[in-house]
């Protein structure tokens, strides 16, 4: 694994364009062509103009759209924005953890699993054409992505840092996708499913567990605070559905008239902001997966190795239909959302706890 360097990507994408053009290879010529598009991708999206924002109609285009392909989905999501939060402020502590301790986590945690498909964590580590980019953001909401290089076997895994405990939990979950897409391509699609975030959100409830002995109360309120931003996820995805269904064309098309008949219901500025101006798809690729998520972790409680071999045929997945994958879910005896208030009340007690300390 290498730490991502721009001028580097730029010459490994020149030298293998060239390749590409000069075997005669049919199938070598390919594997160059693909390296290529995917490294002249990871350049693209790390370069700003990519990042330019769609005004609110392209959105609420989009948003209409993406709710015909996934309506299946919505009366979880709608299940999930009537959870009440458990509201405990905390701020979080400075940790600053060099990569090196970072990176020997995730290790760390994946051998602790014991699980023999998590050992592709290791091959990805270990891999020389997969690139590692550490974001430092000020802000404390983290982030990251992985996105699988040529032929799925090398990886970009970037990863947002912010100097607290959640460092640990996003390298341990784009290492999750990783692993996810190693076992599965198809698991990563997300024109087709809700559940890619899944196996990623179960890692991070079973890290935060793990960093309940170094950093206590931090973890207990992390995950009070995750719970909360997904009803609060949940909560602006109906908004904008509910939004989508009352209003006619012209006024969805009217920014003024929005942002007035928003006001007028009682919505603030920033829940505005987040209506307007955020994906629908980004709340529902969680929401669902969160809650699929919760269940596997109620099952990890009382079974850790039976949980983990429902994981992996959670990641084995193929259908064709977004609403398949909540069929076969059900198949495999996952009720999703059953746990949620149990779940909850779990949160709340530690935390609980916590403050008495
Ligand atoms: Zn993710």
């Amino acid at each position: 694994m290498k730490i991502f360097n721009y001028q580097d990507l730029i010459k490994t994408y020149i030298v293998n364009k060239r390749l590409a053009k000069r075997e005669k290879d049919p199938v070598q010529s390919l594997n160059y062509e693909n390296k290529a598009n995917s490294i002249r991708y990871v350049l693209e999206l790390n370069s700003p103009t990519l990042f330019a924002s769609k005004n609110h109609k392209a959105i609420m285009e989009s948003d209409r759209e993406y709710l015909q392909d996934f309506d299946e989905y919505a009366p979880f999501v709608r299940m999930f924005a009537d959870i009440d939060p458990i509201e405990v402020k905390y701020s979080k502590f400075p940790i600053n953890s060099p990569l090196s301790r970072l990176m020997l986590h995730t290790r760390g945690f994946y051998q602790k699993l014991k699980t023999k498909y998590y050992k592709n964590i290791y091959s990805v580590m270990g891999d020389k054409d997969s690139i590692l980019k550490v974001t430092r953001v000020k802000k404390s909401k983290y982030g990251g992505i992985a996105i699988p290089l040529a032929d799925n076997k090398s990886f970009y895994i970037n990863v947002d840092v912010n100097g607290t405990m959640e460092d640990f939990i996003s390298f341990v979950h784009e290492f999750s996708h990783a692993n996810s897409i190693l076992i599965n391509p198809d698991h990563a699609s997300y024109e087709k499913s809700c559940l890619f975030e899944a196996d990623a959100l179960f890692m991070e409830m079973i890290d935060l567990d793990f960093l309940k002995g170094p950093y206590d109360n931090e973890s207990v309120y992390h995950k009070a605070d995750m719970f909360d931003d997904y009803i609060y996820s949940a909560w602006i995805a109906c908004a904008k559905m509910k939004l989508l269904t009352d209003l006619s064309d012209d006024q969805l098309n009217d920014r003024r008239f929005l942002e007035a008949y928003l006001k007028s219901k009682g919505y603030s500025g920033k829940e505005i902001n987040d209506i307007l101006y955020t994906e629908i798809e980004n709340y529902y690729n969680y929401i669902y997966a969160y809650m699929v998520a919760i269940e596997l972790y109620f099952r990890y409680l009382a079974d850790k190795n039976q949980a983990l071999v429902l994981l992996e045929k959670i990641i084995n997945l193929k259908c064709d239909e977004p609403g398949q994958y909540i069929e076969e879910i059900d198949k495999l005896g996952i009720v999703v959302g059953k746990h949620i208030n149990e779940y909850r009340d779990l949160i709340s007690k530690e935390c609980s706890y916590g403050q008495k300390l």
